[in-house]
């Protein structure tokens, strides 16, 4: 590294490493942040882009059916002439036919229609995999979204929510005036909606408490539960889904929601329901109409991030095609642009930090025999996704286009199909053979319920891998995101998932006390750490860092054993994972609703953990980045 950067290594890794990039790094008007992650993104999007761009133009062959139809609603999505033509009009069928429910009994007889167009409702309905037995589906249920991204932010005195309540209200004000509603009934409709918004903030989840998913596994009767969601009839609605082959037994994911439901919703408060739904659904549709309309629904969404303007029409149609079609356009990607060389490669990587991985538990000092088998199995069963998946899941088969439909006419048609598809495979297996994210996506992910890791081909590019960078440096990049992905299925939730992704408890009593006790360490290490304007709350976080954790852990064990471990390689270029530069807003948002720690840190805790940091760059007690061993946390 050059000597122009003033910064110490042993003081901040990061600044160190990214210093100089960040000095000179400016963020696109459109996004919120800048960096690692989201360099790569946009680097993907450019190509795949181009590729759009070609294919629509006929230079360049469609490979598909799927991808057809993608470029088909991709043509709509950038046909700005209609938009701004129709304007306001494609909803005004979808108004007229909500605003005529104007009785519960109404409500509830329309519940199916409603619910498969994503219409906001009072109870969020959904089919996923039985956390006790993931082989079948279950149907489940949970309360609708805050305006806010997060309850926190309803906190009396919190200033930054009250802000962002305010700009919501001006953007859905504007919303609402081209809507058939009168001047009055704009201004009834408005105060109506922040009123319904006020009742859902108490009685959800919290992000922090949606981070603890094992605690989403509530079965109840439905007896039980239609008794606690009167009003709601959710009874009719699975009889409408599923006929007489209806669950007798359903997953109340927030049992907080369940409990105070009826204080929320009631024969009072319908009418405050009914301007809510309908005025929230005019906001969440504004972005697939006019450019104008487009640019005043965005309003609150680049306030919350920070940005100064949307991402243009083309990318708008882009992503919302790319989104539709997301494997199929995963699998082109992957077979395009991603060689096989490499695949073979991070394959083999897996595999050898899974067996070291092995070989860790096997020696490890906390778990009793018992526990560390069933910890092996469960690493023996993990199933490797790695690229793109041979084939796009069935699901793609259940959506279609209609050459007339406007764009916004077609994302609706496909919201319907979507969500007919996932709803009806209540009485179906799980398919595990589905992918999670798809090949053109810069991420990797570890899915607790199949015990399955995903690593998407995009993902595998320099700074996190590359044929020519080092055995080193790959170790400190893709290897330590492995490393991570592996750890979750051991991290706070995973640990209480057994090797086919079943809720079981596998643990002896003292071996699961110990690991809890080196969770709350964890949880210790990161809380309160001051960070733009906010802190960091260690226990939301606290999954993603046991995660990081157990990465560095297990390569750090892969380099003691080669004949030329470049540790300083190792570190640097693990710094380079985590750059980012992003919008103040973002950040602080960042802070209230992902459960990963700030990059910055995820760059600068973790190394100080471990021993090898300490040795690589002599490190001593006077330096920022130093711990004293007794704090130093070691899980996995
Ligand atoms: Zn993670």
């Amino acid at each position: 590294m050059e000597s122009e950067n003033k910064t110490r290594i042993q003081d901040d890794l990061y600044e160190y490493v990214n210093g100089e990039w960040l000095s000179k790094a400016v963020i696109p008007d459109d996004k919120p942040s800048v960096g690692g992650f989201a360099d790569l993104d946009t680097g993907v999007e450019k190509i795949l882009m181009g590729d759009f761009k070609a294919m629509k133009d006929g230079t360049l062959e469609i490979p598909n059916k799927y991808l057809e139809d993608a470029i088909k609603l991709y043509s709509k999505g950038l046909d700005v002439k209609r938009r701004n033509k129709e304007g306001f009009l494609p909803l005004k069928k979808s108004l007229k036919k909500i605003a005529s429910i104007k009785t519960m009994r109404r409500f509830n007889s329309s519940l199916l229609e409603l619910v498969l167009a994503d219409y906001p409702l009072p109870v969020k309905v959904g089919v996923q995999p039985d956390m006790k037995n993931t082989l079948v589906n279950s149907f489940i249920f949970t309360g609708p979204d805050t305006i806010l991204p997060d309850t926190t932010y309803y906190a009396e005195g919190n200033k930054t929510g009250e802000a962002l309540l305010g700009i919501w209200k001006t953007m859905a004000a504007k919303l609402l005036a081209f809507s058939p509603l009168s001047e009055e009934e704009q201004k009834q409709y408005l105060e109506d909606t922040m009123a319904f918004d006020k009742l859902i903030a108490p009685i959800v989840k919290s992000q922090e408490e949606w981070a603890d998913y094992v605690k989403c596994y509530n079965p109840m009767p439905l007896d039980v539960v239609a008794k606690k969601l009167k009003g709601f009839d959710i009874k009719g609605l699975l009889a409408s889904l599923y006929g007489d082959k209806i669950p007798t037994t359903i997953i109340a994911y927030d049992p907080k929601f369940t409990k105070n439901f009826k204080k929320m919703f009631n024969r009072a408060t319908y009418p405050l329901y009914q301007h809510w739904a309908y005025t929230k659904f005019i906001v969440s549709s504004s972005s697939l109409l006019s450019e104008e309309i487009r640019t005043i629904g965005g309003t609150y969404r680049r306030a919350l991030s920070g940005i100064a303007v949307d991402a243009s029409i083309e990318k708008q149609a882009y992503r919302a095609a790319s989104n539709v079609y997301s494997e199929p356009l995963g699998i082109y990607y992957g077979k395009k642009y991603f060689g096989e060389e490499a695949k073979k490669d991070v394959v083999e990587m897996v595999k050898e930090i899974i067996a070291t991985y092995k070989k860790r538990m096997s020696e490890n000092s906390f778990l009793e025999e018992k526990t560390k088998e069933k910890a092996i199995l469960k690493l023996d069963k993990i199933v490797i996704k790695m690229g793109y998946p041979e084939v796009p899941s069935k699901k793609y088969e259940a959506l279609s286009i209609n050459d007339k439909d406007s764009f916004y006419e077609a994302m609706s048609l496909i919201d319907v199909e979507r969500n007919e598809y996932d709803l009806k495979t209540l009485n179906e297996p799980v398919v595990r053979e589905d992918w999670v994210m798809p090949g053109h996506m810069v991420n990797a992910c570890y899915n607790p319920y199949s015990n399955d890791i995903t690593f998407p081909a995009a993902i595998l590019q320099a700074p996190f891998y590359s044929l020519k960078q080092s055995r080193s440096e790959n170790l400190g990049g893709i290897g330590t995101v492995i490393g991570h992905e592996i750890s979750h299925a051991f991290d706070n939730n995973g640990a209480q998932c057994d090797e086919n992704g079943n809720l079981a408890n596998w643990w002896s009593k003292e071996d699961f006390k110990a690991f809890k006790k080196a969770t709350k360490k964890m949880i210790k290490e990161f809380d309160g750490i001051p960070f733009h304007g906010g802190k960091v709350n260690g226990a939301f976080v606290v999954s993603e860092n046991i995660a990081d954790n157990g990465g560095m852990a297990v390569t750090l064990d892969i380099m003691s054993k080669m004949a030329d471990p470049d540790y300083e390689a190792y570190f640097i270029n693990f710094a380079k994972l985590w750059c980012m530069k992003a919008r103040e807003q973002y950040m602080q948002l960042l802070l209230s609703v992902d459960v990963h720690s700030p990059a910055e840190l995820r760059a600068n805790m973790q190394p100080r953990n471990f021993d090898e940091w300490y040795k690589t760059f002599k490190v001593k007690k006077t330096d920022k980045m130093y711990l004293v061993p007794s704090k130093r946390v070691h899980i996995w």
